[in-house]
């Protein structure tokens, strides 16, 4: 069966068709700016590449022009949408209705629905994502695959914040965690390339990319990650503070300052201090220069001291995560390294398990060269690092698979 993926946002639409019969790609693409001027698709199949420019005003248009390319003679892939076997959508926040995948119906729509206040950003483009294609593509199944569902598993203790309970009880404020689908592909990747089975381990997986977050997965389960109600808690990223003083929220916005470092002179409001969090901080509000790690780099390379700081932040907290899930999960037996950071940085993965040597960690430097999937640690190494590339799009395709034949998830 051929499964659709897809992943929209508010102004875009991702997608990948994979044929589940070998798990191969079979093409994917990227509808960007809908609604905005400029708006364009970008598409592969194999070493094909087209992109098309043309006015695409809403979600419904760009899910059109997708099937139109999936069926072109010269750029496509099927012939007729019937092909099309069913499709995957990836939903930010499930809250707490959601512990797996599901087909969507009326009742999955609401649930969502009810998440738009936790996901404001995400979920309402999630859900115009698979009416759009509910239109385009009628009687063909859609799934729904959350990026807070592996986390559901957390106990009280991980996943309650220290407000009155109430909070939590009326207005369901707690930890959810996200990249859950890919914590789950990973936890699961790694006991199969390992060849052994999750029961009785301890792994701990480090999602490393322009948001970043770890979890602790004990006997193949979660049971805890560093992201909480929303993607702004844990590790410093791209353009996230990650955790800090909440009352530092308060300071700000009182104290705010302009730009070129000079005060403001009102307060704002603290939907205007979460912005500074969610988009102005991390490695470019320490750099002052950019988001991504390999400008971070460079510029350290170079001398750039907020640069060595912004590096020396997020490996001390990677460190500090990786031994707080040690101790919280009575010792670790597999670290993973994933996503754009975490694949590709060998040097921020030998930083950070530099001197882990009490917890039993020990990089070899020639195995961590790698970008592909391997194991990195030395022969001595009690722990074993591991390399995993992520791949949430294959664990859409296979939940969206097993949904539609069977009923029901496979855990792996
Ligand atoms: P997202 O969270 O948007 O999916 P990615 O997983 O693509 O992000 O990760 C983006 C980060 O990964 C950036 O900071 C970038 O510097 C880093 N990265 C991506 N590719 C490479 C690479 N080839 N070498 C070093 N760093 C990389």
């Amino acid at each position: 069966m051929k499964i659709l993926v897809v992943n929209a946002g508010s102004s875009s639409l991702k997608y990948q068709l994979i044929d589940m019969d070998g798990e191969i790609e079979l093409a994917k693409g990227l509808v960007e700016r809908i609604g905005i001027a400029g708006s364009r698709l970008k598409h592969s199949a194999g070493e094909k590449k087209t992109e098309i420019s043309q006015e695409i005003p809403d979600h419904e248009a760009a899910a059109q022009l997708m099937l139109q390319i999936l069926q072109d003679p010269e750029f496509g892939v099927i012939k007729s949408t019937d092909e099309i076997g069913a499709v995957g959508h990836r939903v930010l926040h499930g809250g707490n209705a959601f512990t797996a995948s599901v087909i969507v119906n009326d009742a999955a729509k609401q649930a969502i629905r009810d998440c738009f206040p936790l996901g404001p950003l995400h979920n309402p483009a999630n859900l115009m994502g698979i009416e759009a294609c509910e239109k385009v593509m009628k009687g063909t199944p859609q799934v729904a695959v959350f990026d807070t569902a592996f986390h559901q598993t957390m106990p009280p203790k991980a996943y309650m914040y220290g407000v009155p309970k109430m909070y939590e009880e009326k207005l369901h404020v707690r930890r959810y965690g996200f990249h859950g689908t890919s914590h789950r592909y990973v936890s699961r990747r790694v006991c199969d390339f390992l060849g052994i089975k999750p029961e009785g381990k301890r792994i701990i997986i480090a999602h490393l990319g322009n948001g970043s977050s770890l979890s602790a997965v004990k006997d193949g389960k979660c049971v805890d990650t560093s992201m909480g109600l929303t993607p702004l808690e844990g590790l410093l990223m791209g353009t996230r503070c990650g955790s800090c003083d909440p009352a530092v929220v308060q300071f700000i916005a009182n104290n705010p300052l302009k730009e070129d470092g000079t005060p403001l002179g009102h307060p704002i409001s603290v939907d205007e201090v979460l912005t500074i969090m969610n988009k102005k901080s991390g490695l470019l509000g320490i750099s002052g220069k950019s988001s991504d790690c390999r400008d971070i780099d460079d510029l350290a390379a170079k001398g750039d001291e907020n640069a060595k700081l912004a590096q020396e932040m997020l490996i001390y907290g990677i460190k500090k995560y990786i031994g707080a899930y040690a101790a919280a999960m009575g010792g670790v037996d597999v670290i993973c390294f994933t996503a754009g950071i975490g694949e590709n940085n060998a040097d921020l993965r030998a930083r950070v398990i530099d001197g882990m040597e009490f917890l039993g960690g020990k990089i070899d430097p020639e195995k961590n060269k790698t970008r592909k999937e391997a194991v990195i640690s030395a022969d001595d190494s009690k722990v074993t690092v591991c390399v995993i590339p992520t791949n949430e799009e294959i664990m859409i395709a296979r939940d969206t698979l097993d949904l539609v034949t069977t009923g029901k998830v496979r855990d792996n």
